[in-house]
């Protein structure tokens, strides 16, 4: 029955990297550090938590389809700006695919990124561009723009996945200027970093910004992401979406959780503090970043290799050879709890040879 599904499927695709964990577990670690997947290793706010349990009785009934409480704290927290939230950025990028992309259609994203833009334009039948970042990984507005030229969408990551490293708003506020296309500025990590590229909503109306609750705010595994919008562009979004995106427990714990500033300004120190120690004790090469995560060039090794040795000294981290531009040398490093950070500084210094 095969010959049913569509030929952008046929081909594996997603691979989630369990590999390290394998050996680590083969290797008799049975709580090995987990630093492979950018998550928060701190539980959501109390105020979340709580907000999650209080809804739940409700849930007989349909969530709210407009989002409004959660919509509403977005409002408070960050200014009056136009938001839509689904299920994870992942899922605002399925649907800002699905008003814009076509068969053949052709996306730009700027690689070496995080994988899923690919696949998601090729599922929606459209054909995605590489356009190549510099060496430093930033990128250059004025070959972005010449490559990326024609068309409809492009994608750039701030801070980058895997790559951690940032843009200015003046590289955003030229790509947008020179752009014809709808920029999607995927902001995943920038609790992490600080950067405030919210003022260029009110200038261009060919800006998207992606954000989610998944990262600084520890709720990955309740789906929520959230984007400023172009008020224009804000009711062709709604005739794409899934109805009913976002359920009760999550609204509830999302917006309790946007509100608790404390939490959220608490782990992001935390992981600040953490990354500057990682940057200060590795003695390989860290790239420079402003995410919870660093990318580190340990060449002459390959990834595989420090991957699998760390693994074996219950360090699970992620190599960076599967990010396509990316040469084999690269692995990139979650920040995660003290012991797993300790047990990796540890880990890597055993392994480095100079
Ligand atoms: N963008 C980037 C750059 C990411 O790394 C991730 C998560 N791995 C996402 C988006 C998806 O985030 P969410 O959990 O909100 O779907």
């Amino acid at each position: 029955m095969k010959h049913l599904i569509r030929k952008e499927f046929l081909e594996e695709g997603y691979v989630f990297a369990t590999r390290a964990a394998d050996i680590a577990r083969a290797a008799g670690h049975t709580r090995p550090a987990r630093l492979a997947s950018n998550e928060n290793p701190y539980p959501p706010s109390s105020k979340a938590i709580k907000a999650a349990a209080d809804v739940l009785p409700t849930a007989n009934r349909y969530p709210d389809e407009t989002n409004r409480e959660f919509i509403a704290a977005l409002k408070k927290r960050h200014g009056d700006y136009q938001f839509v939230a689904s299920v994870g950025m992942d899922g605002i990028i399925d649907t800002i695919l699905r008003t814009l992309i076509s068969d053949g259609d052709r996306v730009a994203v700027a690689t070496p990124t995080y994988s899923y833009y690919g696949l998601a334009v090729r599922a929606q039948g459209g054909v995605a561009i590489s356009v190549p970042r510099k060496d430093d990984f930033s990128v250059d507005p004025a070959v972005f723009c010449r490559e990326a030229a024609g068309t409809k969408l492009a994608f750039l990551c701030t801070p980058n996945n895997p790559t951690g490293s940032t843009e200015t708003p003046k590289t955003i506020a030229n790509i947008c200027e020179n752009y014809d296309g709808i920029l999607f500025l995927d902001c995943a990590y920038i609790e992490f970093d600080g950067t405030d590229y919210r003022p260029l909503m009110k200038k261009y109306d060919n800006l998207i910004i992606g954000r989610t609750m998944s990262k600084a705010y520890s709720l990955a595994g309740l789906r929520v992401g959230y984007a400023f919008v172009p008020e224009w562009y804000e009711p062709f979004y709604h005739r794409a979406a899934t109805p009913f995106t976002l359920n009760v427990v999550s609204q509830a714990a999302a917006t309790a959780a946007l509100r608790d500033t404390v939490h959220v300004k608490t782990i992001v120190s935390v992981v600040q503090e953490w990354r500057q120690r990682f940057i200060d004790e590795c003695p390989y090469p860290v790239v420079p970043g402003g995410a919870n995560f660093v990318m580190i060039d340990v060449a002459p090794h390959t990834a595989e290799d420090v991957v699998t040795e760390l693994a074996q000294k219950g360090v699970v981290v992620r190599s960076c050879a599967s990010f396509p531009g990316l040469p084999n040398h690269y692995i990139r490093v979650s920040i995660g709890e003290p012991w797993e950070n300790e047990a990796f500084i540890t880990a890597i210094g055993e392994i480095y040879q100079p």
